[in-house]
């Protein structure tokens, strides 16, 4: 008899290993690296490596155009893809986009989506060369496919580092969790009442941009290539800074601790968290969509970047790989778990 394991059951990482065991080690040897990092990388010979990364975004699952601006979302869908190409410490070059359009869209409709599009590829200097157009009878669908380039002495996978490296953070967490959290509090407003209006101030514009259109980190690549550190691993925050801290420990068999009072948390943040009872330690551990860069250096390369003042150290790794620690101010140690990991 057949058996049917539910996907839920399983969850996207397992689900992805899974597939991933089935399809063996790449044959061909230009395949460098397949499933399993931010993007996938190959080598058609020379000093650098090529780059290929894509994501798609559904709406319903990933976006609601109730409070979400067409060109925003156009930006963020590339933004998002380009952000893997940063993660492997590389720059972008081309994407390819495919759309799926349902009747409800009017031409202008589109060409609003496309404008944020544009807006990405100008501000990531990557070109347009391709896509899909089809029609959808559920939703929007926006699939992206970026391609990039990295010097080979100089890409970051995720299971590249070592006990004692440092962990370094981009920019801040948990914003644009609490912008979703806002939006949908006032989308539930807006449905139970239609006359009243949003109640959002300009005061936590920052949460709700960082939600809408958020920005990929290509600068901070540039930056680690003018102080001269290559990360010995970097991975970005898409599902939560928990997840993403377990797939470099799990893929480079260490472990890690992190202090909770380091954790990069803008003011609006914590203003936004506290008005909606959320922890903002916990919408910066669990929340995800913050794009920023998660990566480890060496504890003499550290040096380098200690002035930096958007990067931020939070912890350090271990050589315990079963021990993932969060460490508070008061010197208690709490393992940290991946709820940010989707399940279906
Ligand atoms: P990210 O969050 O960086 O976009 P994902 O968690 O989406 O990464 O994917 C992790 C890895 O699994 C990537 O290498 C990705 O290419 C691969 N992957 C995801 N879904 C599939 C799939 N359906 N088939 C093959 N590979 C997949
Ligand atoms: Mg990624």
């Amino acid at each position: 008899m057949n058996t049917r394991t539910e996907l839920d059951s399983l969850g996207e990482i397992a689900l992805i290993d899974r597939i991933s065991r089935a399809f063996g080690q790449p044959s061909q040897p230009e395949t460098i690296r397949g499933i399993g990092d931010d993007a996938a990388v190959i080598d058609t010979g020379g000093p650098d490596y090529w780059l290929i990364s894509t994501d798609m975004l559904l709406e319903g699952v990933h976006f609601d155009l109730a409070y979400t601006p067409l060109k925003h979302l156009g930006f963020k869908a590339v933004a998002v893809n380009v952000s893997d190409i940063a993660a492997m410490n590389g720059t972008p070059l081309q994407i390819t986009v495919s759309v799926a359009l349902s009747n409800r869209f009017s031409v202008e409709a589109v060409e609003e989506l496309y404008e944020g599009i544009k807006a990405a590829c100008e501000a990531y200097q990557v070109d347009l060369i391709g896509g899909d157009t089809t029609s959808s009878r559920s939703g929007l669908v926006i699939s992206v496919t970026v391609t990039g380039r990295v010097a080979k002495d100089k890409i970051t996978y995720r299971n590249t580092a070592q006990p004692n490296d440092v962990v370094c953070v981009t920019g801040d967490l948990g914003a644009a969790f609490c912008g979703l959290q806002l939006l949908e509090r006032e989308k539930q407003v807006f449905l139970a009442d239609p006359t009243m209006q949003p109640e959002i101030n300009e005061e936590k514009a920052y949460v709700l941009e960082r939600q809408l259109r958020p920005s990929a980190r290509t600068d901070i690549v540039y930056e680690l290539q003018d102080l001269g550190v290559v990360p010995t691993a970097m991975i970005d925050v898409s599902d939560g800074l928990a997840s993403e801290l377990l797939h470099i420990c799990t893929q480079s068999k260490t472990g890690a601790v992190i202090f909770d009072e380091n954790i990069p948390i803008d003011d609006v943040t914590y203003l936004v968290a506290t008005e909606l009872n959320v922890s903002p330690i916990t919408a910066a551990l669990n929340g995800g969509e913050d794009y920023e860069l998660l990566f480890t250096v060496r504890p003499q390369e550290f040096e380098k970047l200690k002035n930096h003042a958007r990067i931020t150290p939070i912890g350090y790794l271990t050589d315990k790989p079963e021990s993932v620690l969060l460490a508070t101010k008061a010197g208690q140690y709490t393992q940290i778990k991946a709820q940010g990991w989707k399940h279906f």
